[in-house]
Formats: C-alpha cells, sequence, structure tokens
C-alpha cells in the first residue's frame, strides 16, 4: 500500500488530464533481495555462449537484484497526445522526457511501433527509478492499453531478474520474455537492448541490435567466416570488425574496446571464437556492441529475423517470487 502519495505540480499541467506522477516514500514494496554468486560458469571453448546459461569468461560483474524495490519509485500515468515524446514533454517537463521517453520505448517496441503504431488516446501507465543498481534500467514496469477502437493489444511488463542471468529483463505477467534475444546471440550477457533494427535515429534508420554490456564483456562471431575489413570509418565506427559469413551475407561489429589478437582482412574466425570486446569507441555514449547483418548488396537486414529469435520462459524456481513482484506492481499500474 501507498505510504505517502505526492502529486508532482509540474506533471499536472491542465487540471483533468489523465497524467500524474505519484512519489512512493517509505514501506511500499518489498526489499529486494541481493543475491551473492559465489561462482560463474565459464563458457566452454566448442560452444557458443547463449543467455540461458551465461557464462561469464573474462568480466567480473555485479548481479543485480531479483527486481528493484518499489520503494523510491514514482508512478507515470499519461495518455498520448501526438507522439508519446510529445506526450512526456507535457506530463513530465524537468525531469528528463527524452530519457523516460526512451526507457518507456525499450518496453515498447517488442510489442508494437512505439513511433508509428502508438495512437492518440492510448494509454501507457509505467513505475519507473531515477536510478537503481548503478543501471540505466529505469522503468520497473510498465501497462499499456491502446484507446478503443485500435488493433493494438494491450500488454504489461515487468522488469526481473531470471535465475542464472546477470540483469534483469522484462517479462510479460505469464511469465515469457518480452525480450527477443537472438537464436545465436554475439554475448553471453548484456544489461539491455538499447537499440533495434528499422528504429528512426535523426533522419536514418538503424541498421543493427545495440547491446548495452560492460567494457570488456567478449564478442563472439555467432557465424562465423573471413575477415573482410577492420577498423574503417573508426571516427563513427570505433575499432570494428565485418566478417563475410557467407551466401553473400555479412556480419558487421561495431564500437568494440579491441579486435582479437590473429585476426586480418582474409583471416577466418571459427563460428563462436571471441572477435573481441564490447568497448564505447567511436560514437558511442556508453559501452555496448552494435550488431549488423548485410545482404549481399550491403543493405543491412533485421539480425532478429536473419538469425532467428526467441523469447525465454521463467523457470519454476521464480514463478513465485515474480507473481509477488507482479502484484506489487499491479497494485500501482492496475491489473489487466
Ligand atoms: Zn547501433
Amino acid at each position: 500500500m501507498l505510504a505517502a502519495v505526492a502529486f508532482c505540480c509540474s506533471c499536472r499541467e491542465r487540471p483533468g488530464e489523465p497524467v500524474f506522477v505519484i512519489s512512493l516514500e517509505g514501506g511500499t514494496g518489498p526489499e529486494p533481495e541481493r543475491v551473492v554468486v559465489d561462482s560463474l560458469q565459464t563458457a566452454s571453448a566448442d560452444t557458443l555462449p547463449v543467455p540461458d546459461s551465461i557464462p561469464e569468461d573474462t568480466v567480473s560483474l555485479p548481479v543485480a537484484p531479483r527486481f528493484e524495490s518499489l520503494e523510491g519509485s514514482r508512478v507515470l500515468a499519461v495518455e498520448i497526445r501526438g507522439s508519446l515524446y510529445e506526450t512526456l514533454q507535457q506530463a513530465c517537463a524537468g525531469q528528463e522526457p527524452d530519457v523516460i521517453g526512451a526507457h518507456f520505448t525499450r518496453c515498447l517496441w517488442w510489442h508494437i511501433d512505439p513511433w508509428r503504431g502508438i495512437c492518440a488516446g492510448d494509454s501507457i501507465i509505467a513505475v519507473y527509478r531515477d536510478e537503481g543498481f548503478g543501471m540505466e534500467n529505469r522503468t520497473v514496469a510498465l501497462r499499456y492499453a491502446p484507446v478503443s477502437g485500435s488493433s493494438n493489444r494491450p500488454f504489461a511488463v515487468y522488469q526481473f531478474r531470471r535465475t542464472g542471468d546477470n540483469y534483469p529483463s522484462y517479462w510479460r505477467a505469464d511469465g515469457t520474455e518480452a525480450v527477443r534475444l537472438l537464436d545465436v546471440m554475439p554475448v553471453s550477457t548484456f544489461e539491455e537492448i538499447t537499440g533495434v533494427f528499422g528504429e528512426p535515429r535523426g533522419g536514418h534508420s538503424h541498421g543493427g541490435l545495440d547491446f548495452k554490456a560492460p567494457e570488456g564483456t567478449p564478442v563472439r562471431t555467432p557465424h562465423g567466416g573471413r575477415v573482410v575489413r577492420m577498423d574503417w570509418n573508426t571516427g563513427y565506427n570505433g575499432r570494428c570488425i565485418e566478417l563475410d559469413i557467407g551466401g553473400g551475407y555479412s556480419e558487421i561489429h561495431l564500437h568494440l574496446q579491441g579486435i582479437a589478437p590473429g585476426l586480418y582482412a582474409g583471416s577466418s574466425a571459427e563460428q563462436g571464437s571471441v572477435i573481441g570486446w564490447v568497448g564505447n569507441t567511436g560514437r558511442s555514449y556508453s559501452a555496448h556492441l552494435h550488431y549488423q547483418i548485410n545482404d549481399e548488396n550491403g543493405y543491412p537486414i533485421d539480425p532478429l529475423i536473419f538469425s532467428g529469435s526467441h523469447t525465454r520462459t521463467l523457470p519454476q524456481a521464480d514463478v513465485d517470487g515474480f507473481a509477488q513482484f507482479r502484484a506489487a506492481c499491479d497494485s500501482l499500474i492496475g491489473a489487466p
């Protein structure tokens, strides 16, 4: 239950607008469980790590709490007027609406097109935090409801760390993951997917997938192939590598901290072998891997389609904890 409810004046620009912010203070939710990991698994040399196992070879990572405490969280409810960003500019001016919008978008894009598929009259209610575990992930839970007559479907997502993962992800009420993973991943652990294929970015559309991950996280080639080129256009791409993966397709990895020794144009990299490490080089604002697939004409195509993708489900051991957390969130964002 809410110990204290305070409405933020800056967020109620016009009386009657379905826009409000509630600050939660004290004793309002489950305490975060501090998880101690005594040992992290190591990938064997001949297997490509997949996120289900989260092997960790070179980076020592702290492990995030299973879920954020709702204490100190805020609830933001908006009805869409114009775009999501325009709506948030109105709703929470002075509270980094662009940042909040970016975080909401990362919950929305697995279900709807947040740029072209959102309609006036749709509503979003979300629990978010200004900080948490040194992570940028601010959206703790989010419920979207389409306007009457829309073909969009309602959904809710909850941020929860699955057993065995280093970072939380977004899960639907039924315990299936909202985030789609590539069937063969270039990184075995990552904090968040911060960019998807086709996302509008100031006059161009994003050509790959962005995995935000700690600097130094090993990057593996999901397909393997022959190195076409390395370190071109470094002002933008940073340290980078392109591999010919056969059939006219290529794999591109940008913003690397470094490229694995022994690789050069014309050399080969085995599928699953480490080709470099996540970095923050070139035009990059935080350490991440830009992973891209180009077709035979050099045009980017969606890696989720090219490589195949899947969603995970929470294991039985997580079901009760997740249900408890989801119920606490639903008390703030409403049950379906
Ligand atoms: Zn990118």
